[in-house]
């Protein structure tokens, strides 16, 4: 890993990108550590490529990825826009179990509670991204992993996803 192109910050213990080409537009850059998306990556094996900053090891690190002023803008908008369709399509099929199971109570129950929750956490991820790549954008979940240097890390062992127990 190429530690210059962070720099750790002791206070909020993550590593600040030095580096400012957006990562999800590849065009803009950032010009606010505010405005990068912080993501944490975590170490699966426990051995050899663990983070050593100031002999400090880390299992678990927040790293940024430079993100510009306009990406942010998008992301943030999608992810409002994903919830509410989300929702709205989870009331639908609340609606639906209504209409087909209204006199069976127990399917019209297991298919309002488990369709609303199914289609509630299920359909705002695929709608951020649509209107990310809409906008020509990466989303904030694809973003991190095209990263340059998360890749790095990933070919490390890091991963972005919690180590299963
Ligand atoms: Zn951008």
């Amino acid at each position: 890993m190429q530690t210059q192109l962070y720099t750790f910050n002791e206070k909020r213990k993550r590593l600040d990108p030095t580096y400012t080409l957006c990562q999800f537009c590849l065009k803009d850059f950032s010009t606010e550590m505010s405005d990068n998306h912080f993501t944490n990556i975590y170490n699966e094996k426990d051995r050899t490529n663990i983070v050593v900053y100031r002999s400090v090891k880390f299992q678990k690190l927040m790293i940024g990825i430079p993100r510009c002023k306009n990406c942010k803008k998008i992301h943030h908008n999608s992810a409002i826009y994903g919830w509410l369709i989300g929702f709205v399509l989870a009331v639908g099929v609340v609606l639906l179990a209504n209409y087909f199971f209204k006199y069976q109570f127990g399917y019209l129950m297991f298919f309002s509670i488990v369709g609303f929750i199914a289609t509630f956490l299920l359909t705002p991820p695929i709608f951020v991204t649509i209107f990310s790549a809409r906008q020509g954008i990466f989303s904030i979940m694809d973003g991190p992993e095209r990263d340059p240097q998360i890749q790095e890390l990933l070919h490390q062992g890091w991963t972005l996803n919690p180590p299963s127990a």
